[in-house]
């Protein structure tokens, strides 16, 4: 046996299959994604605390020598034993290794990937249909979502994908709703466009907030930025059924159908949830980055084919 294998052995070290599962769910808990294991890194106690570790066993160190540079490298054994659960995990393709993670996101990260998120939601038990709405980052979704944020703005813009009529795995659709959803949230800070609204589940950090399609999937609208804009439940609802469009220098538009319903109706305690945005001089809440707006494309598609304006 090794000197580091004796040395867990003697210290009654947790199994290092244990361990990989303890990361995983750790994963999920940091939303994704957990620093490099530093001396002192707050994940590196959480997880210690929850194997209850005795102070030796926090302590303990190995000690390396070099004798060409003669001189003695000291490293906790804790450490080396997540180290190791994190790289056999990056192994079986159930997280990303911090050099590949920097790439995306420019800190030295380990983040799941899809498998391992996957991975993770089974330990926890969690139903995966709620997978597309946790804000759980995994690296393939933050590939995407930087892709999708950071393209160039066209000029001539087509808000239709022609490529759908190819058929997408699974798969491939989870991780393009996820990083639809993903960019979009965060272009717009996770509140409506419209009325502001921001608030998430108290223990998971879902936004109520939905990353909304312009030009609708039904309708083979994009999943890209020009196209989505970020709305409370009942501002999408009441975009994807025409009520509610935006004209091309973003202002909100009511559909004049308003004026024959009960003055009741759309009404919430003291708000209109519709009729607010009548007098047609309200402009939605656009993203800092202008790169980032809705295409005016998408926007007069949706006034022509959705839009109700009639009264
Ligand atoms: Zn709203």
């Amino acid at each position: 046996m090794s000197y580091e294998g004796k040395m867990l052995d003697v210290l009654e070290m947790p199994a290092r299959d244990e361990v990989e599962q303890a990361l995983l769910k750790a994963l999920f808990r940091h939303d994704g994604v957990i620093v490099e294991f530093g001396a002192g890194a707050q994940i590196v106690e959480e997880i210690a605390e929850e194997f209850g570790l005795n102070q030796t066993q926090r302590a303990a160190a190995l000690e390396t020598i070099y004798r060409k540079e003669n001189r003695i490298k000291k490293s906790l054994l804790w450490h080396r034993l997540l180290f190791r659960a994190a790289a056999s995990l990056a192994e079986k393709g159930l997280i990303s290794r911090p050099s590949a993670t920097q790439k995306i996101t420019g800190k030295r990260e380990w983040m799941l990937t899809e498998s391992g998120f996957d991975q993770s939601l089974r330990l926890l038990e969690i139903p995966l249909k709620q997978k597309n709405l946790l804000p759980t980052k995994s690296f393939e979704v933050q590939k995407l979502a930087k892709q999708i944020t950071e393209a160039s703005r066209p000029k001539i813009y087509s808000p239709f994908d022609d490529s759908k009529a190819n058929t997408k795995t699974l798969r491939e659709s989870t991780i393009r709703a996820r990083g639809f959803r993903q960019a979009v949230l965060q272009a717009y800070d996770c509140g409506c466009a419209f009325c502001g609204m921001k608030i998430s589940t108290p223990h998971t950090s879902i936004w109520e907030a939905e990353a909304a399609h312009i030009v609708p999937h039904s309708s083979m609208g994009r999943d890209d930025i020009w196209n989505g804009l970020s709305l409370c439940h009942i501002h999408h609802w009441a975009f994807d059924v025409g009520w509610l469009s935006l004209q091309d220098d973003f202002t909100i538009q009511v559909s004049p159908k308003i004026r024959s319903l009960p003055p009741l109706f759309g009404k919430m305690q003291g708000s209109d949830c519709i009729r607010s945005y009548s007098a047609g001089n309200v402009r939605m809440k656009l993203p800092s980055n202008k790169n980032l707006h809705p295409h005016q494309a998408a926007l007069l598609w949706h006034r022509e084919h959705v839009f109700f304006n009639q009264v």
